[in-house]
């Protein structure tokens, strides 16, 4: 019925435009008179009931859901789907997926990659895998303004993976990235101009460079 690929994934921190593209990748669809919806998972607060929005003040109507399976009840005259906030499915999601796939459906799914831990988020790995196009974005980092925050910093104390509302988090790149303690992960790189002088002395000296 089209060509192109499958499945989309739309992926990267917070602040990255995910759902922007998501709403106009799905806005292309409609322009070309394909039946379109968005199901989001209920789990996601920050939006308006029925809706999905992006910071950048785009919005689209979305069908709102408890489970990955009630996906399968709205989606039988949709050709394009789009799923907005995967992290928050269940591991159920693939198999879902995998049905849309098998009747043909064009899936379109964004989502966060990393939690606060930086570690793989829900199901989105397996959704990743399985993709035909992967599109990871990128946001501002908060801390020290670069072009490449590609982890969702959590700016309070809680154990919870997920703790849902924006003011909770800031995009930061991984220089900036603190992650919590248990899963700390130390780059203590030096900067550009002070790396060589560095290594230079350290070779000179038969210092055994720190990994
Ligand atoms: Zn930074």
């Amino acid at each position: 019925m089209f060509s192109g690929y499958r499945f989309e994934m739309i992926v990267g921190c917070m602040s990255a435009g995910k759902s922007s593209e998501l709403i106009r990748r799905i806005e292309r669809a409609r322009l070309a008179y394909l039946p379109t919806i968005i199901v989001r998972p209920a789990t996601d607060t920050r939006s308006k009931p029925n809706c999905v929005e992006s910071r950048n003040g785009l919005a689209s109507q979305a069908i709102v859901v408890d489970s990955a399976d009630e996906i399968l009840k709205y989606s039988s005259h949709a050709v394009v789907i789009g799923l907005d906030e995967c992290q928050f499915f269940e591991d159920d999601i693939v198999d879902v997926v995998q049905n849309l796939l098998r009747q043909k459906k064009k899936i379109i799914a964004s989502g966060l990659d990393l939690d606060y831990r930086g570690k793989p988020f829900g199901p989105v790995p397996v959704l990743l895998a399985m993709a035909d196009r992967v599109d990871k974005l990128l946001a501002v980092c908060r801390k020290c303004g670069s072009d490449f925050a590609c982890r969702t910093q959590r700016l309070v104390q809680s154990q919870e993976t997920i703790l849902v509302g924006d003011a909770q988090y800031e995009a930061r790149c991984i220089h900036c990235f603190e992650p919590p303690g248990e899963y700390q992960l130390r780059l203590d790189l030096p900067k550009t101009e002070q790396a060589v002088p560095q290594l230079v002395l350290a070779a000179m000296q038969g210092v055994e460079l720190a990994s």
